[in-house]
């Protein structure tokens, strides 16, 4: 669906991807189960296309400003991505990223097929000499758990005069705070199953790259390695989705507030925000085994990996073997939700006692 880009991000979350507008329709497109579709039409296989899939393409490719293509997961839309580097490139990739894409890379580096160089973003001259001869680079911004921002449309430039093809994880900014193409990325990632869908209830991925060509790999990666979504993640994705500005806004405002709380309290060390989103991280000052016990005692707070619902998590980001070991032993990835303000903030200083 053509929708105007004059439209704001808080509306087009509400009004994209919508049925067409005639006598009857129903406001939201329904949920589409189907593994075949009659023959002659444009869809034909339930593994080529879903109209369901379509609703959440659509609102995803308004914000993004381009077009998207759905996957079962984050990760599949990380794998779809990758596939955009030919055998024997070189990929350019944070330090501290997400671990799963971390993953994913270090094994395509094991068996040959691409090259990794792991860099530190805080250092844009590092970075942008690692660009050189690359066939991809790769960014996250800010970076998970670190929260490290990147000058993305610096990379971008940097990247591209070096013939590099660029693509943003946006899961932890989501378009309401930058909106990647514009910028002069490439390639946009997200795993909608965090802050998109926002309610923990759905695994789902997005890419969403601005030309016609790349569109058509993409699409045809997902129909050769059968990566699609369930048409009720969809659903649940572009139902979500219709929140996500007020969730956003209520999130943001609970995690300055934290900031402010953890920062002046005597059993916090560092505490990491980069000014805006969800994502808080801090480190209770009697190391690992502290961390252990505050992430473990909380009543509200729910001890668990991934983050972007509506609900409040967290975890020690070290209890995962894949983490980085430049990521503190004590480090708390906290996803705020959007409780009322007085009741998250008794609960983490109730578990900040126990540390
Ligand atoms: C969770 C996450 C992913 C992977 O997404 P899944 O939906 O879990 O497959 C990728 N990137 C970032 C930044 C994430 O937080």
């Amino acid at each position: 669906m053509a929708r105007s880009r004059a439209l704001s991000p808080e509306t087009l979350v509400v009004a994209a991807g919508r049925p067409e507008r005639k006598p009857d329709a129903p406001l939201s497109v329904p949920i589409t189960p189907a593994s075949t579709f009659v023959a002659g039409g444009e869809l034909e296989y339930g593994r080529f296309g879903n109209p369901t899939w379509a609703a959440f393409e659509d609102a995803v490719g308004a914000l993004e400003g381009g077009r998207a293509v759905m996957y079962s997961s984050g990760m599949a839309a990380a794998s779809a991505a990758l596939s955009l580097v030919a055998d024997g490139g070189a990929v350019v990739v944070p330090r501290h990223s997400y671990n799963g894409t971390l993953g994913l890379l270090a094994e395509a580096e094991r068996r040959g097929r691409i090259s990794v160089r792991a860099v530190d973003v805080t250092q844009p001259d590092a970075l942008a000499a690692a660009a050189e001869g690359a066939a991809m680079v790769w960014i996250e911004s800010p970076t998970n758990p670190a929260l490290e921002v990147v000058d993305i449309a610096q990379v971008a430039a940097a990247a591209r005069t070096r013939g590099a093809l660029v693509v943003v994880d946006n899961t932890f900014a989501t378009p309401l705070v930058q909106q990647p193409l514009a910028l002069g990325a490439d390639v946009v990632v997200h795993s909608a199953t965090k802050l998109l869908a926002g309610h923990s209830d759905a695994l789902a991925g997005v890419v969403v790259v601005a030309d016609d060509a790349t569109y058509g790999l993409l699409e045809s990666y997902r129909r050769m390695h059968g990566a699609v979504p369930g048409s009720l993640e969809a659903y649940l994705a572009t139902r979500g989705l219709r929140t996500l500005a007020v969730r956003f806004e209520k999130a943001q405002d609970n995690a300055r507030r934290l900031v402010d709380a953890l920062n002046a309290h005597p059993a916090v060390g560092a505490v990491g925000y980069p000014g805006f989103g969800t994502i808080v991280t801090f480190e209770p000052t009697g190391g690992a085994a502290a961390a252990h016990r505050v992430a473990t005692s909380s009543r509200l707070v729910v001890p668990t990996t991934s983050l972007g619902g509506v609900e409040s998590t967290w975890e020690r980001r070290r209890r995962w073997a894949g983490e980085p070991e430049t990521i503190p032993e004590a480090l708390i990835r906290m996803s705020v939700g959007i409780e009322g303000y007085d009741d998250l903030w008794a609960d983490v200083e109730a578990a900040l006692g126990s540390a």
